[in-house]
């Protein structure tokens, strides 16, 4: 996504449980990037150290100038669909269907397993 000239990134889906409310969770969630060293230099989609988005939460819709859950490119994003089916294949994305379904309409192409014994 966005400038072609960034280096490969990695990508990775986890599901949580939370007592925060969604605003609450982005708010953390965006402390923890600025505390790991993420500067925000107002490119869209440039190289960061760390990037993270709410996905999902529960079967929520949430559609607010600032947090849209769920996450608009959910369903169109090969990086988003690969990484999530393996945690909920039948996991049905509200009004897209389920990650199964929506992985056959995306190509895996561009995308590259990291193995297991890699993972630190
Ligand atoms: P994208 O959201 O398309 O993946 P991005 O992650 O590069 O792009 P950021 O610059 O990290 O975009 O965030 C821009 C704004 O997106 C944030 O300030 C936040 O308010 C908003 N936002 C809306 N919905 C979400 C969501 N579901 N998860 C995280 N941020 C969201
Ligand atoms: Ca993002
Ligand atoms: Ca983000």
């Amino acid at each position: 996504m966005g400038p072609q000239d960034q280096p490969d990134y990695v990508n990775a889906v986890a599901c949580i449980v939370t007592r925060l409310v969604p605003g609450d969770l982005l708010t953390e969630l965006q402390r923890i990037e600025t505390v790991m060293g993420r500067r925000r230099d107002g490119t869209r989609w440039g190289a960061r150290l760390l990037d993270l988005d709410i996905l999902l939460y529960g079967t929520e819709r949430i559609n607010e100038p600032g947090l849209r859950i769920p996450h608009p490119g959910i369903a169109e994003r090969d990086f988003v669909l690969f990484p999530l089916r393996e945690l909920a294949p039948d996991l049905e994305i509200p009004g897209r269907g389920t990650v199964s379904r929506l992985c056959r309409t995306v190509s895996a192409a561009g995308l590259v397993a990291i193995p297991e014994e890699a993972h630190a």
